[in-house]
């Protein structure tokens, strides 16, 4: 066994407690599951490696590695037997980062067959909190949800691939290797350490210099997955596929958009979300108001402002006479909770950004009002003080935008809220303006 790997596994908790789980597939790949091991659901009993029940009772997050058929040398499989279970599973982490095999999944093609068997699924049967798909095998970071078990969804995600990766070589025969090893996630510290090891593997194998390179990994940020999963094939287009993605969101009506929204993972935010905050309101409303992002209430319940924060924002409408819903929209930058409240990386906030611009293409607002620094940023796509930003009038593409304190930030800062009065009072006295435009009083 390589010392190194040994240590890092060590090192990130995985070593030795993964699980040798039978039968994940057919030995055809495209058939059904029978009587196999794998139909029975595996998030179930109590695991003598470490699990905690009651993790498992939930369902859990669960750390996968499955591989191809030929991915391990016959010479490599009879040393392996000769090893314990724990030695087994450390070293054939190790032999599939040497890229034995025919290596079927580096071709692009194979690989997003596989990437839209997995991203299919997403949202609805489990969550995918992280994936890569390397030349020989894959990883996963996912969550079962509701009456799914994970046997049942890698058997589904193999079968699928295995079958259309069969077609694509014009070939018959085991695809995938019919078991896998997974792994069940105790605490936020062994999800951190999975979810870098899962992004990481491509730079650890030498295919890339940096994660975000890779293009079939959730890490990957050169093109979307979401566009990806509708253009077989292009895989190293991705200035085509980024174009591709913004098209497509920009022809999509409310019902698509909020679908697309709820199992979007075009950026880390995905990963450890509870809920997507897509926006609230009236979705012909005149005011739009922007947020940055969801917080701890907002991601938990799905909805914007919603906490304190909300309460405050709700009394502020009061205040000018409007209402949650009535003529107004609520919406933020970001549609999934940065980790500890902390501002959106400009990374992300590019990649949410066609999701705001098709809302606010689909209300035609009169007025946005972008609450706080980060959604006047934004949305004005310049740097600048919020200072130099208030009393103004600003464009965001052709609709008109003033810029106020977020109602968090009025929380810590009392004396702050006589300033955002008077932006308000601005504010109506600029809508006035802008129906009186619209509408000329004879
Ligand atoms: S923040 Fe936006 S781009 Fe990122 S995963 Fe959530 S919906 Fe997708």
């Amino acid at each position: 066994m390589s010392s190194r790997r040994d240590e890092m596994l060590k090192e990130m908790g995985l070593w030795p407690r993964w699980r040798l789980r039978q039968g994940d597939a057919p030995l055809g790949g495209s058939g059904s599951a029978g009587d196999s091991p794998a139909a029975a659901p595996l998030a179930q009993g109590v695991h003598s490696r470490g699990y905690l029940p009651h993790l498992k009772a939930e369902g859990g997050v669960y750390f996968v590695t499955f591989r191809l058929a030929n991915s391990l040398p016959g010479d490599v499989l009879r040393q392996l037997e000769t090893l314990t279970p724990e030695q087994r599973s450390s070293q054939i982490d190790e032999h599939l980062d040497a890229g034995y095999g025919e290596a079927w999944l580096a071709v692009p093609e194979i690989a997003n067959a596989l990437r839209n068997a997995l991203l299919h699924f997403d949202g609805s049967r489990y969550r995918l909190r992280a994936w890569v798909i390397m030349p020989n095998h894959v990883h996963l970071l996912i969550e079962p949800l509701g009456k799914h078990s994970l046997s049942e969804v890698l058997q589904g995600v193999k079968s699928v691939s295995a079958h259309e990766a069969n077609r694509i070589l014009g070939r018959e025969g085991a695809f995938w290797q019919p078991e896998s090893y997974d792994h069940l996630v105790r605490d936020s510290g062994d999800f951190d350490r999975c979810h870098e090891y899962v992004l990481q593997n491509p730079v650890k194998a030498g295919l890339v210099s940096a994660a975000h390179e890779y293009p079939f990994s959730s890490g990957f940020r050169g093109a979307s997955s979401i566009a990806a999963k509708h253009v077989p094939g292009r895989a190293g287009g991705a200035p085509a596929l980024r174009d591709d993605r913004r098209a497509r969101i920009m022809r999509m009506d409310w019902s698509e958009l909020k679908a697309c929204v709820a199992s979007c993972v075009d950026c880390e935010l995905h990963a450890r979300r509870n809920k997507t905050v897509f926006g609230v309101g009236d979705e012909q409303a005149s005011w739009l108001f922007v947020g940055e992002g969801p917080g701890a209430d907002e991601d938990a319940q799905g909805e914007p402002f919603v906490g304190q924060a909300g309460r405050l924002l709700d009394s502020m409408l009061a205040a000018i006479e409007l209402k949650r819903g009535h003529d107004v929209y609520i919406g933020n930058i970001v549609k999934c909770r940065p980790p500890g409240n902390r501002n959106p990386q400009p990374q992300e906030a590019l990649a949410c950004e066609p999701y705001l611009q098709r809302q606010i293409e689909l209300i035609q607002p009169a007025l946005i009002v972008a609450l706080g620094k980060v959604a006047a940023v934004n949305l004005l796509g310049r740097e600048a003080t919020i200072a130099s930003l208030r009393g103004k009038v600003h464009e965001y593409r052709g609709t008109p935008l003033i810029v106020t304190y977020h109602p968090a930030y009025l929380l810590r800062s009392l004396p702050d809220k006589a300033k955002a009065w008077a932006d308000l009072c601005f504010a109506v006295d600029t809508m006035r303006g802008l129906k009186e435009r619209v509408t000329p009083t004879i």
